[in-house]
């Protein structure tokens, strides 16, 4: 390491404060305590406060990929001041929590923080940064860079007209050999000035490396001298990206694909800086079918309200079927995987990024529901109460009002058809549980309506009226159904669909219609769960009460 007395002067004139040096905070930030080869990895958004789902699909992978064995941290990179909003922090971290993800460590709210490799903001940590970069300038790896904006407008604007690489390199790195007296001299003048990586790449240099998930890639090294602290001293991204992920041990970087470009800048700053470079997993966008063109595009925060992930909590996705569908539009083998172990915990299953789709998964909001209502399905009466509980609380007061007067009666209602070998997949999220127990509730049930067309009025009324004076609230579920058989033939309906089916003049209908006639009239409507079970909840005097208002009402 060549440490000129001249470059030893310009670390000191840019930075007479810092003290510290790069030894110092390996010594400050040691290896993890880990089992071998437990990955550490990081969600490291910008405090914007918005959750979009591509995001919440990158700190899922990221999760994913630490398990159980490794270290999944929150770091909050809040280096460009334009993107920031009050309170993004927590929004961020609500966001996550929401679908259940909560890292090992890092960032938990505005002001606090869990773990021993931090400050896990970055505005925190300026001190590091800057230590780093004086220790480069040290080595003559860095320098000062005067340069004006209009000055590099124009390098810009040259170097589009004549086609060439834009940015500052070369003979465009006016200031790349800048003295220490000149540098002295201009800052006594308070002119402003960044700190520039003296890039040792060569133009026609290539570097390859293998990326986890977009497999070998090979692009031109970088070369040129990108800014490493800005004129107000705070780090960039590239360059808080590398200090970050050394100091606090990331092994595995997943983040989006739009940094892909950037791996030359950053492998190169890992080789400067003499880091052992992680390894870096790039995912792919989250697509959508665009109604207008039909063609594919990104999941748009301004088109789709389906980005943005309080979308799911305000409908009421539960977070474990948001999972189920993360998971299974990361890895194309989950949903074999889940088929084939319809009981077991998401947890079990073996997350690989080398099977994530390199080209950007179809988001499909159909299939979520879908996913959805079979997780629905799976869960317990207890849980789907619970769950539709907090989610009324936030989202539906009425809901929560009528859910939480008897909690018993409630349950009851969620327990239909529920545990049992096929359970039903009528809610796919809880937004729509209002209208899946409507008839429970007075208050919700707006009476018999939607009667079949193929039978007379005159017909409903009767077999209304006979089933009336025939019902038995006490009687067994066994013997419920041959009650209303027995009722269709005495009025002249067939025994069986089939009977019907083959002599359709001699009846007024089938059994099947008289049931729906009951169904229409206890509930409102020709589909539900089992009509016995509905009945039973009910409760005698209010199925008594529904029938004589469906006849009143004929
Ligand atoms: N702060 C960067 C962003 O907002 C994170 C990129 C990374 O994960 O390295 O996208």
């Amino acid at each position: 390491m060549v440490r000129r007395m001249s470059n030893l002067s310009m670390a000191q004139l840019l930075f007479p404060e810092i003290d510290k040096t790069p030894e110092d905070y390996e010594k400050m930030y040691p290896a993890r305590n880990l089992p071998e080869g437990a990955k550490v990895t990081r969600f490291a958004p910008s405090p914007t406060g918005f959750l979009h789902f591509g995001s919440l699909f990158a700190a899922f992978i990221s999760a994913k990929t630490a398990g159980n064995d490794g270290v999944f941290y929150l770091r909050i990179e809040d280096t460009d001041k334009k993107r920031e909003v009050e309170n993004g922090v927590i929004g961020m971290v609500n966001g996550l929590k929401d679908f259940g993800l909560v890292p090992d460590e890092g960032a938990m709210s505005e002001t606090e923080e869990s773990g021993e490799y931090g400050p896990y903001t970055q505005s925190r940590r300026t001190a590091i940064y800057q230590a780093y970069v004086k220790s480069l300038v040290e080595q003559g790896l860095a320098y000062p860079c005067f340069m004006t904006e209009q000055e590099i407008a124009d390098v810009r604007a040259g170097q589009e007209k004549e086609k060439e690489l834009p940015g500052i390199y070369g003979k465009y790195a006016k200031y790349r050999d800048i003295s220490v007296e000149d540098a002295k001299a201009r800052i006594e003048n308070g002119d402003e000035y960044v700190v520039r990586l003296k890039s040792p790449g060569k133009p026609d240099g290539r570097i390859s490396y293998k990326d986890e998930v977009k497999g070998k890639i090979e692009m031109p090294e970088n070369i040129l001298d990108i800014v490493l602290l800005k004129k107000d001293g705070t780090p960039t991204y590239h360059f808080a990206h590398a200090i970050d992920d050394h100091l606090m041990h990331t092994t595995h970087v997943t983040r989006g694909d739009e940094w892909l470009s950037s791996v030359p800048i950053h492998l190169q700053l890992f080789r400067v800086l003499g880091f052992k470079a992680p390894k870096y997993a790039h995912i792919a966008p989250i697509m959508k079918e665009d109604a207008e063109t039909g063609g594919k595009r990104k999941l748009s925060k301004r088109k789709d309200p389906e980005a943005a992930v309080s979308y799911y909590s305000e409908m009421g996705y539960p977070k474990g079927a948001v999972n189920e569908y993360l998971m299974t539009i990361a890895n194309s083998n989950y949903e074999d995987w889940r088929r084939a172990n319809k009981t077991e915990s998401i947890d079990k299953f073996e997350f690989k990024l080398s099977k994530m789709s390199k080209a950007g998964a179809l988001f499909d909001l159909v299939k979520l529901h879908d996913i959805s209502k079979t997780y629905i399905s799976t869960m317990t009466a207890d849980e789907v109460y619970n769950d539709v509980c907090d989610w009324s609380a936030q989202y539906d007061s009425e809901l929560n009002e009528l859910v939480t007067r008897d909690t018993e009666y409630a349950k009851k209602i969620f327990s239909i058809e529920r545990g049992n070998k096929k359970p039903r997949k009528d809610i796919g999220k809880w937004s729509e549980v209002k209208d899946y127990i409507a008839y429970f509730y007075d208050e919700l049930f707006d009476g018999a309506r939607g009667w079949a067309d193929n039978i007379d009025k005159a017909d409903i009324k009767t077999v209304l009226e006979r089933y009336l004076e025939i019902y038995d609230h006490n009687g067994t579920a066994d013997a419920w159904f041959p009650q209303v058989q027995e009722l269709a033939v005495e009025l002249g309906f067939a025994k069986t669909p089939k009977e019907y089916k083959n002599d359709p003049d001699s009846y007024k209908g089938h059994v099947g219609d008289v049931a729906g006639i009951i169904r229409v009239a206890v509930t409102g409507r020709l589909n539900t769960p089992d009509l016995y079970t509905i009945m039973q909840t009910l409760g005698e005097s209010k199925v008594k009460e529904r029938i004589t208002d469906a006849v009143k009402g004929l």
